[in-house]
């Protein structure tokens, strides 16, 4: 199981949270994330992550590039509605290849946890 992590800076707190309760299970995954949020895993979750370029710098359109040729399962994105990003363009685009493709992608913290729960017990 791919999976690909994501957090603006406001939800990076959450993530943390949710990998931590979901560590048993993530840690038998191939996990991906954006530069800062993949750091952060690694050093307060204890996980083995690929950690691609910095959302801002282009992170998201690598994992938007894997998502399209298959090597994605599924993507926490937890994103910020309530600050502008300068990389707009590149979230929705990676939420648009996830449609494309139909990749379960969630959202929010309770999508993330609702999603991480079902592949947990696939
Ligand atoms: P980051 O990128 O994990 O490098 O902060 C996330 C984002 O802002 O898209």
């Amino acid at each position: 199981m791919n999976i690909a992590l994501i957090a603006h800076d406001h939800k990076k707190d959450d993530m943390v949270v949710l990998a931590k309760e979901f560590a048993g299970f993530l840690c038998t995954c191939q996990l991906m994330a954006t530069g800062t949020t993949g750091g952060r895993l690694q050093a307060e979750v204890g996980l083995r992550v690929e950690c691609m370029l910095s959302g801002p710098m282009g992170g998201d359109l690598q994992i938007g590039a894997r998502l399209a040729v298959g090597q994605v399962d599924a993507v926490v994105f937890l994103r910020d509605p309530m600050t502008p990003q300068p990389h707009e363009p590149d979230i929705n685009a990676l939420v648009r290849a996830c449609d494309v493709h139909n990749v379960p992608c969630a959202t929010n913290l309770s999508g993330g946890r609702l999603l991480l729960q079902a592949l947990s017990r696939t």
